[in-house]
């Protein structure tokens, strides 16, 4: 029986069958195929740098991808996640808030995600828990296998509707042997079997441990986390070890004794200087080519595409390598122990950089201890300031009291949503006389709430007392420092995640005052972007979105840029070079 017999046959619930898979509507058998990661012996393996940067591969090859992540934590979003522990929550156009892997995949393919392509054991067991309250599994007792498996499967296949996809990549969270994730590994072994041969290509990233006391590569641990995978029913078709060191020969050709793969098949991927040279690491490997050939899917190529692809991301790589300016960026942030939390800005950072030749050297500030009379002290060597998103009363006024510094000091200042509002009191406390200003959100009792939860804006949202979330567009005034950043343009879309926004109540006082409101809400007085006149300040812009999650390697976010751009003419006028020469006493750039 072919590929499409076998779908039909399984697509209906009913008494007679023990087989339950439906089919979302438009379902094409074998028009996509599916890469699925694994990860073995630990965690922390890069696995989504990996899986993001195949994918990458494959669609500068002509392809179209789709990236999903499985999630096996029960939380049915990342929204309550502590960035802490979890790292940043990213949120993507339609309003999703996910786990940090996949602002990776956005960075890496290039492309928009949206819900289809997150999934957590939260989500998934919501929709099998609904189904059962509607009576849609026809009097069964609703099982792990086949319900609970079942929905993975169609949320992958409506993956490949909604995308039209070539390959979804799929990256199994966490690690084999893991509880929570044991269930999309058999989930994705029944997809294997449903959808036939050629139809799914199984990657086990895995890790070769090399002891200090030994000074050898070592293939066990990696042995038994595949065998954990082979236990489960899944046979890879190809291993990627990770090690600090290229694989050897030897080790490889032992671990393909146990575990029948062709030491062709498994692959070195080893440390390197940058996220941004692994796209060559794998082409130079072959990995790509063989996961097309697993696939049957080599004449889906299109080679013109692949090698104008490649030249320009080898150029991209060249301009890193090639960087000879340098800049210090100061981020004010409260979870400075933990560089996760702000993945986003260290990447949105690393693009504007490369895109002006710069080397940007990011100073961690905890403000919780920053007053006015120590800002000279903590900021003065910088180049810029950057006051990002956060929640609560932490911190807070050691971050006006850097954004009042880098206001008074000319020190070129980016404001990320509340850095937007923490300058929005900033300024209305020190230019336009409301002593005491603030957000309600840090003293409910304040005389001037120039920032405030608006109910009657959030009942037009339709969001109740709920965070604003995801892409809204954005209208620029023009003839001002944001139309000048985004060319022109009338209209931009941003992304947000806050509650709290400027009251419209004290416009006109911060307008009068001379704070420029260069961005709005096409719709609603919801004040977007804010900046001064060049004519008092080199360069000082706050948002209430979250720009950090648009900046991409070849297209850097233009207010990061504008950020760079003026961090150099400060770093080159404060060394008292002319601009555009190269300061001399920079430290070498490097590709982190
Ligand atoms: N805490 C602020 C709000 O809720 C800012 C949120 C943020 O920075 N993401 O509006």
């Amino acid at each position: 029986m072919d590929a499409e017999k076998i779908l039909a046959s399984l697509s209906t619930a009913t008494d007679e069958t023990e087989f339950y898979a439906p089919m979302p509507a438009g379902y094409r058998p074998g028009k996509t195929k599916y890469v699925i990661v694994f990860g073995t012996v630990m965690s922390g393996l890069g696995k989504g740098i990996f899986s993001s940067t195949l994918a990458k591969c494959l669609k500068d090859k002509g392809l179209t991808v789709a990236p999903i992540k499985l999630e096996g934590y029960l939380n049915v979003d990342s929204g309550t996640l502590n960035p802490y522990r979890h790292g940043e929550v990213f949120v993507l156009d339609d309003g999703m808030e996910t786990d940090m892997d996949l602002g990776t995949y956005e960075r890496m393919l290039d492309q928009n995600l949206s819900r289809l392509n997150f999934a957590t054991s939260g989500q998934i067991f919501t929709r099998v828990l609904e189904k059962e309250r509607k009576g849609s599994y026809l009097g069964r007792d609703v099982q792990m296998i086949p319900h609970v498996t079942g929905e993975v499967k169609i949320k992958l296949r409506e993956l490949a509707v909604a995308t039209d996809a070539d390959v979804v990549f799929v990256e199994v969270g966490g690690t084999v042997g893991d509880v929570e994730n044991t269930y999309y590994i058999e989930a994705v072994r029944e997809l294997a079997f449903e959808e036939g041969p050629d139809s799914c290509c199984f990657v086990a990233l895995t890790y070769i441990i090399n002891p200090a006391m030994l000074g050898e590569q070592k293939s066990k641990a990696a042995q038994l986390g595949i065998r954990g995978l082979l236990a489960a029913g899944i046979q890879p078709h190809i291993i990627a070890c990770r090690g600090r060191e290229p694989v050897t020969r030897k080790v490889r050709e032992k671990l393909a004794i146990y575990s029948n793969v062709p030491v062709e098949r498994m692959f070195s991927m080893h440390d390197c200087e940058s996220i941004y040279l692994i796209p060559d690491m794998i082409r130079g490997a072959g990995l790509d080519e063989a996961v097309l050939k697993i696939l049957n899917i080599e004449t889906r190529v299109h080679p013109e595409a692949d090698l104008g692809a490649r030249k320009t991301w080898s150029e991209f790589v060249g301009r890193i390598r090639s960087a000879r300016k340098h800049v210090r960026i100061g981020v004010m942030g409260k979870y400075t122990s933990v560089r996760d939390s702000y993945a986003s800005i260290i990447h949105a950072l690393e693009h504007a950089g490369t895109a002006t030749d710069a080397h940007v050297e990011i100073e961690w500030v905890d403000t919780t201890d920053l007053t006015d009379e120590r800002a000279e002290q903590e900021l003065g060597g910088l180049h810029g300031i950057i006051v990002p998103g956060g929640f609560g009363v932490r911190g807070a006024e050691g971050k006006i009291a850097a954004i009042r510094y880098a206001r008074e000091h000319q020190v070129p200042y980016l404001g990320l949503c509340y850095g937007f509002q923490m300058a929005v009191i900033e300024y209305a406390r020190h230019v336009c006389g409301l002593a005491d200003a603030n957000s309600t959100e840090i003293d409910p009792d304040t005389p001037h709430p120039v920032v405030d939860i608006l109910p009657e804006q959030k009942q037009i949202e339709g969001l109740g007392g709920n965070m604003r979330l995801g892409g809204r567009d954005v209208l620029i005034k023009p003839g001002t420092l944001a139309a000048k950043l985004f060319n022109n343009a009338p209209e931009v879309r941003l992304r947000f995640r806050h509650r709290y926004e400027v009251d419209p109540k004290y416009i006109n006082i911060l307008e009068k005052g001379g704070l420029v409101f260069s961005g709005k809400a096409p719709d609603y007085p919801i004040m977007q972007i804010l900046e001064l006149p060049p004519s008092v300040h080199p360069y000082f812009v706050g948002t209430q979105a979250h720009p950090e999650f648009q900046s991409r390697p070849l297209r850097p976010q233009p207010m990061f840029l504008g950020l760079v751009k003026a961090a150099l003419e400060r770093a080159e006028r404060l060394a008292g070079k002319p601009a555009g020469a190269a300061v001399e006493s920079s430290p070498a750039p490097t590709l982190a």
